[in-house]
């Protein structure tokens, strides 16, 4: 029965600091989308997270629940779905998926190369529990 969710003892690591970091992120995102009064509590928060952010889904989503708790958000769940990288060669317009650490254009070889997705922290949605159905 531990009483003391400090930031400091929440990160077990300095790897989790940057998923606290970004779950902190989501929290202050969701605060401003909460209406000011009323409207139940939060049941699930849907973020989408890019392959770039470096997160680790279920440390996030620790990290997440563990910081919220006592606040408003508290109890909620959080739904991660990760957007895979995506590049675009600047030389032929090519799109496409990198493969491992090989950032070059499969088509023509081209270094030049530009990340069109995989780098979003977006929350997706919000869901409140004790409205129609609920879960
Ligand atoms: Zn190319």
């Amino acid at each position: 029965m531990s009483t003391e969710p400090e930031t400091a003892t929440l990160a077990r690591s300095t790897r989790e600091m940057h998923e606290l970091s970004v779950a902190q992120n989501i929290a202050e995102i969701v605060e401003q989308h909460l209406p000011s009064i009323g409207a139940g509590s939060v049941a699930l928060v849907r973020v989408s997270v890019g392959e770039m952010a470096n997160v680790v889904p279920e440390s996030l989503a620790f990290c997440f629940e563990a910081l919220i708790e006592g606040t408003r958000l508290g109890g909620s769940h959080l739904e991660i779905e990760l957007i895979p990288v995506n590049c675009l060669c600047r030389h032929c317009r090519k799109k496409f998926r990198p493969n491992g650490h090989a950032f070059s254009c499969p088509g023509c070889g081209s270094g030049e190369i530009e990340i069109v997705s995989g780098m979003e922290l977006n929350v997706v949605g919000i869901e409140f529990a004790g409205e129609d159905g609920g879960v």
